[in-house]
C-alpha cells in the first residue's frame, strides 16, 4: 500500500515565514502546512488502511444511510483532494506576482479571458464567493474544450470539472487568513494574487 508523505514545499520553514509575509501571519506558514495539511496526509493513510483491513465485512455492510464504508470512501476524496490542492498552494505562492514570467500561460489566458485584468477580477469574484471552507482554482479543462476555467469549490471537491488539471489552488478556508486578516477576505485574495509565483505556475501549464 502506497504510503503518502507530506510533500516538501519549494521553500523551508524559515523561508516561508519571508517569502509568504504578504499574505498570511508567520504562524500561518507553519500551521496550514504542518498541521492542517499533514493531517489530510494522515487520514488519508489512516483512511486506506481502514478500507483494505476492513475487507469483505466492510463492503458487504455498505449502503447509502449509513455505513462505514461510504463514510470512509466519502473522507478518502475529501483527504486527497485537500493533501493535493494544498501541494498546489504552496508551489504558486513566493514569487513576485510577475505575471510577465509566464509567457505562454499569459497568452492562454488573454486568449480565454479577454484580459489579464479579466482574468483576474474573475478569479477574485471565485474566491470571494467560495464557501468559508472552499477553493478559487484556475484550472486547464483538458476533456472537454482545453480552455482555461476560474472553478469555484466548497470543501476540497465540490466544484470540480472530471479531468480538468488545476494550475493555480487559492485556499479560502478562514484558516488560510483570519490570523493575519481576519474577515478581509479580498485583501487576502490580493495578496495572494500578488505573490504569485509565475515561474513555477509556466512550468507546470506547459507540463
Ligand atoms: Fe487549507
Amino acid at each position: 500500500m502506497t504510503e503518502y508523505i507530506l510533500k516538501a514545499r519549494p521553500y523551508t520553514n524559515e523561508e516561508a515565514k519571508k517569502l509568504l509575509a504578504s499574505v498570511m501571519s508567520p504562524e500561518t506558514t507553519d500551521w496550514h502546512y504542518n498541521t492542517h495539511q499533514k493531517g489530510y496526509i494522515t487520514k488519508r493513510n489512516e483512511i486506506e488502511k481502514k478500507l483494505k483491513d476492513g475487507g469483505k465485512a466492510l463492503r458487504e455492510a455498505a449502503n447509502a444511510n449509513f455505513s462505514e464504508f461510504g463514510e470512509l470512501k466519502r473522507r478518502e476524496t475529501f483527504n486527497a483532494n485537500g493533501a493535493l490542492l494544498h501541494e498546489l498552494f504552496w508551489e504558486n505562492l513566493g514569487g513576485d506576482g510577475n505575471i510577465e514570467k509566464a509567457t505562454e500561460l499569459k497568452k492562454k489566458i488573454i486568449e480565454d479571458f479577454g484580459s489579464i485584468e479579466d482574468w483576474k477580477s474573475d478569479f477574485r469574484a471565485t474566491a470571494l464567493s467560495a464557501k468559508n471552507s472552499g477553493w478559487a482554482v484556475l484550472a486547464i479543462d483538458k476533456l472537454s474544450d482545453g480552455k482555461l476555467r476560474n472553478l469555484l469549490v466548497d470543501e476540497h471537491g465540490h466544484g470540480a470539472i472530471w479531468g480538468a488539471q488545476p494550475l493555480i489552488a487559492c485556499d479560502v478556508f478562514e484558516h488560510a487568513y483570519y490570523h493575519k486578516d481576519g474577515p478581509k477576505r479580498a485583501a487576502y485574495i490580493d495578496n495572494f494574487i500578488s505573490n504569485l509565483h509565475w515561474g513555477r505556475i509556466e512550468e507546470r501549464y506547459k507540463k
